[in-house]
């Protein structure tokens, strides 16, 4: 991780943040997937994930009421990053009717026939709520730019665009918190195999993620410039180490309640004068 990326001595709170600082470079293969700073298994963490999740179902209470602003999570990994596992642990406890998850998968024909960003504006959150986007207005610089799906002139200009479309969801009230989930190849290659060897993992096996598994090289290469183009002082990158999967749940949901809380929504205020009122039988 960059020298700037790195937590501050004695800066509450005093955790690494894995957030690329805007203008700095990240290399992802100086970042370690497997770091879990002093904790060894997932027992060492488990009250601390259900810490995080507390503050976030609080917070997220708290944003509802409030409803002025909003939060958008951004989910990216390569394939098996763990992008469902982290939506199941770190959101399990909120209430559904504040929160929506929207995946995108490759575009339908209707919404290949509107500008990139079409599908995804219409699923920001609104005023009050969270939105998780499993992968997101990315994948038109990931996938799209590894397949060659379109020409460079088109995906290119794209960096700016996301920074200017990320740019008009924050002028609006909508905190913008993206993940990428870094995992190593190794790692892939045992949760690849692990699908294949479970039955009831067999649904979740394509074999078009070995296809994919081909490309690593080009797809760390996209992601690096996405999150080298793209981490923003109004929309940040989070580089979150991935291969243990309860430590990237503590880091997901310490992050999300991190930005919640600086965030500080507040409950708005009561009518007057509901003291004299008494409830008629
Ligand atoms: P995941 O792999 O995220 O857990 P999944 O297995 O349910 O999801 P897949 O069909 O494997 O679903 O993933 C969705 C596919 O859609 C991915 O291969 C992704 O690259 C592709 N995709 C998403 N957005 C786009 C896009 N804008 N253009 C082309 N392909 C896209
Ligand atoms: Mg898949």
């Amino acid at each position: 991780m960059s020298e700037k990326s790195k937590v501050v001595e004695g800066s509450p709170p005093d955790y690494p943040r894995y957030r690329v600082e805007p203008g700095s470079k990240v290399s992802l293969a100086e970042i370690d997937p497997d770091e879990t700073e002093r904790y060894r298994k997932k027992k060492d963490v488990a009250k601390k994930l259900e810490a995080q999740r507390r503050r976030i179902r609080d917070l997220q209470e708290r944003l509802y009421a409030e409803n002025r602003r909003g939060l958008l999570i951004v989910l990216q990994a390569m394939d098996t990053g763990g992008k469902d596992g982290t939506i199941k642990h770190v959101f399990g406890g909120i209430n559904p009717q504040g929160c929506r998850v929207s995946s995108f998968k490759a575009p339908s024909a209707e919404e290949a026939n509107h500008d990139f960003l079409w599908r995804y504006h219409k699923s920001v959150p609104a005023k009050g709520r969270i939105g998780i986007f499993n992968r997101s207005h990315y994948e038109d610089v990931l996938v799209v730019r590894v397949k060659g799906l379109v020409p460079e002139e088109v995906w290119r200009p794209r960096y700016g665009i996301i920074n200017d479309f990320e740019r008009t969801l924050s002028a609006g009230g909508i905190t913008v918190l993206k993940f990428f989930l870094h995992i190593s190849k190794d790692e892939q290659k045992k949760r690849l195999q692990a699908r294949l060897d479970n039955p009831e993992k067999h649904w979740k096996f394509s074999s078009n993620d070995i296809k994919e598994r081909a490309l690593w090289d080009a797809y760390q290469a996209a992601f690096e410039d996405a999150i080298n183009n793209c981490s923003t002082e109004h929309a940040p990158w989070y580089v979150v180490p991935a291969n243990k999967k309860w430590y990237r749940n503590l880091v997901v949901a310490r992050t999300i309640a991190d930005t919640l809380e600086a965030m500080d929504p507040q409950y708005p205020p009561a009518e007057e004068g509901l003291e004299k009122i008494t409830i008629p039988d």
